[in-house]
């Protein structure tokens, strides 16, 4: 595939139905239903992400994907292959970057990316180790151990591993976990520069911020079960409330009201921060109706609930699927 795929377009990437996901519990442990039934679609050539807190299961989801874990039941399609009946297509569809960094430590990142190479067949004309070492800016340690490379390197040669078969997918298991601001901000840029090239990217995160600065659309999980599937734009604004601050002319000596209003607080001595529901009124109805009692407005600002807002509405309405 060449080229950037509209993001409208109705294309799956994958395709997840079902997936139901049962660890057996070990030494005693209780068995852990850690899928319940999930089905949704990655729709091809955006950032994806899969946003959920410690637990909810975006591991065990992305590591099925990647035909790494067996799933207990449902079924996925990577690509359009089924990942039961063409496992090696499908795997040869995607690439992932686990959540953990594992390596032999006596390997160059230039070998590192050849042997991988070599396990996915790729012959050794058609291998991209260099190419690769200087999209994640490795070129300098091309030749180094691996176990010389810093954390953030390692991050950025796992990145290049996954890579090294030219899937069109993507999958990166919590590339910022306790890395620096830096790094995150290279990690983000290293995303967004292979999702500019055609790469469909799939990426779990428990940041907020990071799914709602790199994502196009976000899935939900909380629990294994699948909560929200939307947007970024919608998810942020499906939050019923808004909030707009009015710096009014005098000191205000009794506040504005209407039964309307959710809330109506003193946020200076001439401000006031009037939260409503988007649904029941706009902020030109908020605005006529502090006029109307006698105010003179000098400034306003209005504020969307953030995604922060939107995740703790969600996940707090358990056994209500969206
Ligand atoms: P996340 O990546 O969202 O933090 P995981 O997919 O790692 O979540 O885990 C989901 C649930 O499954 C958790 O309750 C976790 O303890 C459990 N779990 C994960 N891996 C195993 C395993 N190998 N054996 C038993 N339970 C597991
Ligand atoms: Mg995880």
């Amino acid at each position: 595939r060449d080229g950037r795929s509209d993001w409208s377009s109705d294309v799956c990437s994958s395709d997840l139905r079902d997936v139901v996901k049962r660890y057996a519990g070990s030494k005693g442990a209780e068995p852990k239903l850690a899928l319940k039934g999930l089905s949704f679609d990655v729709p091809e050539g955006g950032v994806f992400g899969l946003l959920g807190p410690n637990g909810a299961g975006k591991s065990t989801l992305i590591n099925i994907m990647a035909g790494l874990v067996n799933k207990t039941a449902g079924s996925i399609e990577i690509w359009g292959h089924d990942i039961d009946r063409h496992p090696r297509n499908a795997k040869l569809s995607i690439g992932i970057v686990p959540q953990e960094i594992v390596f032999d430590p006596f390997f160059t990142p230039f070998e590192v990316l050849e042997n991988q190479g070599g396990m996915y067949g790729v012959a050794r004309a058609l291998r991209r180790s260099d190419e690769l070492l200087r999209a994640v800016r490795l070129e300098d340690k091309r030749n180094a151990y691996a176990r010389t490379l810093s954390g953030g390197m390692k991050r950025r040669l796992l990145i290049a591993k996954a890579m090294v078969h030219s899937p069109p997918i993507l999958v990166l298991d919590e590339p910022t976990a306790g890395v620096d601001v830096e790094l995150r901000r290279q990690l983000w840029e290293l995303v967004g520069e292979l999702n500019a090239e055609g790469v469909t990217v799939v990426l779990t995160t428990h940041y907020l911020e990071e799914a709602e600065a790199l994502c196009e659309r976000i899935a939900i999980i909380n629990h294994g079960e699948l909560i929200a599937n939307k947007p970024t734009r919608e998810l942020v604004g499906m939050m019923g409330e808004k909030v707009v601050a009015i710096t009014v002319d005098e000191d205000i000596a009794t506040l504005p009201d209407d039964p309307r209003f959710r809330k109506c607080e003193r946020a200076g001595e001439r401000v006031v921060e009037i939260t409503y529901d988007k649904s029941e009124m706009t902020a030109g109805q908020v605005l006529a109706l502090v006029q109307q009692q006698g105010f003179t407005i000098a400034d306003v600002t209005t504020r969307e609930a953030d995604l922060e807002d939107v995740f703790v509405q969600l996940t707090s309405q358990v056994g209500e699927p969206a």
